[in-house]
């Protein structure tokens, strides 16, 4: 077996990390394993584990129940190409979600990763309105917003932190409302709502849809905002007859509080992107669901069928896992469990808002953040965290948690105090 040295040095020469230069600098640390909410590194340390893998994780990892219904499902195959060929984990899954999701959601498509969830959702609304005879292919979305990395999904994701000046020649130009302003809790007042309804008014003709993060704008800032404003969001669309895709990657399966956070508003979008947690944290996969209205526009018209379809979809193994996690979460108080880590994340990071540099402390369900006045070196703050016994990767002027719902109490005082520390020990 190679030594950590080892393993970093091939890694410098060969990887490309997220988000990441290849300048030959050593960025990552080796994991050698990783069993409930601890990562072990190679070099010996063990870390709790503040970010459940970009909140994926949500059972920690290396869990029995999880690991057995992979195994077990090996045994009868790992993949079958889906077209053509169907199989008991895809419907299992699929019936799980329609189940789980607003009422109205009724057709399920799996994709390989969450960015392509939201490009299938994208070409569904476009074919939704080429089935009906008109021609809308373009999209509202929210400035702060974060859809994934891939062509359709970067030209919906905030302009700025997404990027678009580098690949304006290629990207599709969408339209932006500014980022909501109320936050959450606090009602949605007319002039919050103005500018995204003025949008929506002189362009309901030529949209498509309108994509939005209910609730929490996740890697576009982790902003929390009123559900009152998700609700108007709603009307409006139905108003001006325009579609609503609610990108609930980030946020489905507990994660604010709610099973889905389109729950907080009491709406049912008419087309959901679910990915991330849905997971359980094992294999790759996503799923963009929709109403049978939209089905059916795009089945019973030309050209009668829709265009995508992954080498992997509906991965036999990946649909195994993935329903084993939900029968899991469902089967476990998760409700109570998201409010212990809520009110312990309260608890923990409060000390921060009186540390200088610091200019917000928010917490949402199982998401807690620290917003600072400036960006974060990761380079120094990385192995200050590590030293600290957590592993916590904060982006720009965010420095955020995400652990895991089996999370203990204890260990998530210890991650919080990290955090604190090693904040306060910023020179
Ligand atoms: C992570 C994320 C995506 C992209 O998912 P990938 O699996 O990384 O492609 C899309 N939308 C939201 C809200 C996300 O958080």
């Amino acid at each position: 077996m190679k030594s950590a040295a080892e393993l970093l040095a091939s890694d410098a020469r060969f990887l490309w990390h997220p988000y990441s230069a290849m300048d030959g600098q050593a960025a990552a640390f080796p994991v050698a394993s990783a069993r409930g909410v601890r990562l072990k590194l190679a070099t010996g340390e063990e870390l709790i584990d503040g970010m459940s893998s970009w909140w994926c994780a949500i059972h920690g990892y290396n869990h029995p129940v999880l690991n057995a219904a992979i195994e077990s499902q090996l045994q009868d195959m790992a993949h079958v190409m889906f077209g053509g060929l169907t199989h008991a984990p895809a419907t299992a899954l699929a019936e799980q979600l329609v189940k789980l999701t607003p009422p109205s959601l009724e057709k399920v498509f799996f994709t390989d990763s969450g960015s392509v969830a939201v490009e299938v959702a994208m070409k569904m609304a476009i074919q939704y309105w080429h089935a009906r005879g008109q021609s809308r292919q373009r999209f509202l979305s929210l400035c702060n917003g974060y859809h994934g990395d891939t062509f359709g999904a970067m030209s919906v994701c905030d302009p700025v932190t997404g990027m678009h000046g580098l690949f304006s020649g290629i990207l599709p130009s969408q339209l932006f409302a500014p980022a909501p302003q109320p936050g959450f809790g606090e009602p949605c007042r007319e002039e919050h709502i103005r500018q995204f309804r003025d949008l929506l008014a002189v362009h309901a003709h030529a949209l498509a849809a309108v994509i939005l993060e209910p609730v929490v704008q996740g890697a576009g800032g982790m902003r929390f905002y009123s559900a009152g404003y998700l609700k108007q969001v709603r009307s409006l669309c139905d108003e001006y007859d325009v579609l609503l895709i609610a990108d609930e990657i980030a946020t489905g399966f507990g994660r604010t509080g709610k099973l889905f956070a389109c729950e907080w508003a009491g709406i049912s979008p008419d087309i959901l992107c679910l990915g991330k947690a849905l997971t359980g944290g094992y294999l790759t996969l996503a799923a963009t669901l929709t109403t049978s209205t939209i089905s059916d526009a795009i089945s019973n018209n030309p050209p009668g069928v829709f265009m995508h379809g992954p080498t992997f979809m509906a991965n036999p193994l990946a649909c195994a896992v993935a329903s084993a996690s939900i029968a899991l979460l469902l089967d476990n108080p998760w409700q109570q469990r998201i409010e212990r880590i809520a009110q312990g994340l309260e608890q923990g990071l409060a000390p921060c808002r009186a540390l200088p540099g610091v200019t917000e402390v928010r917490v949402l369900g199982a998401i807690g953040v620290v917003e600072l006045e400036q960006a974060v070196e990761l380079s120094a703050i990385q192995p200050a965290f590590i030293q600290a016994g957590v592993w916590v990767r904060p982006f720009g002027k965010l420095v955020y948690l995400m652990p895991a719902f089996i999370m203990e109490e204890e260990d998530l005082a210890q991650l919080c105090a990290a955090v604190v520390k090693v904040l306060a020990g910023r020179t």
